[in-house]
């Protein structure tokens, strides 16, 4: 079973959010352990604060090292769990390294709040540093409910099958095909005819060219690292030297 401890000053909310929808079920059920455990329990400054002003002047409070540590502490069990910290200053978090955290059994992320935490509790415990994109929010919650979010969706139990993420967008470097329900019409737009065909393989090679048009047309740098076959590269060239902004999908 995956374990995450996330150390934070906000752990019912996150529990709010975490306890509903997909992730919510996957908890009730036992396949997700995620505990959201609050650091200023474990402060031991006589009047309950985690923070204090910043060694050097400046603007803000920083988050102490001893109530992090404690708590820190308190989750770690013989083996040191793999601990991630969330900030501004990390590495971009993507897809691939939601399936490195994955294989990790527990996990640690510590949020941080205010101007951020102590530099000497980042290097006493932590292994990653994560940015959820290059601005700066107001807590380390958002940032780590997205990871969590993204990470257990592919824990085995959470979505019916494993269809439902390694065919989404970025799991296999490129973006997904567009989807459809009922109605057939409606706008005065069709469903594509050959989704109505029943027929699995046109289907699946129309999909097929059609995340690779969407990847091509909303993210050409995403391309260079796309696993691409030599039939994806043959119908890529339809596209060569056609602008992106008004090219529509060219299904031959
Ligand atoms: N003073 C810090 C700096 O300039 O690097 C920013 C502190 S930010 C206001 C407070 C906390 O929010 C951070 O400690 C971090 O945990 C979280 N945070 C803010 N932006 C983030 C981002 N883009 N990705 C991940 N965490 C973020």
């Amino acid at each position: 079973m995956m374990k995450i401890d996330v150390l934070t000053l906000f752990p019912d909310m996150m529990d709010a959010v975490m306890g509903e929808s997909i992730i919510g079920r996957a908890r009730e059920k036992g396949i997700l352990d995620i505990n959201f455990i609050n650091i200023r329990d474990y402060t031991e400054n006589k009047h309950g604060n985690v923070d204090d002003s910043p060694y050097g002047g400046g603007r803000g409070m920083v988050m102490a090292v001893q109530p992090i540590l404690s708590a820190y502490k308190a989750v770690c069990g013989a083996e040191k769990p793999f601990t991630v910290y969330m900030s501004p200053q990390g590495k971009v978090f993507n897809q691939d390294i939601a399936k490195q955290l994955l294989e990790k059994r527990h996990i640690v992320i510590l949020c941080g709040h205010y101007e951020g935490v102590d530099e000497r509790v980042i290097e006493e415990i932590v292994d990653m540093e994560l940015s959820v994109g290059d601005y700066v929010l107001t807590g380390g919650e958002i940032p780590a409910m997205a990871v969590i979010d993204c990470v257990c969706r592919m824990e085995k139990g959470v979505l019916p099958d494993e269809e439902a993420f390694t065919e989404e967008s970025h799991f296999n470097g490129l973006l997904e095909y567009p989807q459809y329900t009922r109605p057939e019409e409606i706008l005065g737009k069709r469903v594509p005819e050959v989704l109505l065909s029943g027929h699995h393989k046109n289907i699946a090679l129309w999909r097929r060219k059609q995340a690779v048009f969407r990847t091509w047309k909303k993210r050409p740098d995403m391309l260079k690292h796309a696993p691409l076959t030599d039939g994806d590269k043959k119908y890529l060239l339809k596209y060569k030297g056609k602008r992106r902004s008004n090219v529509k999908f060219i299904d031959e």
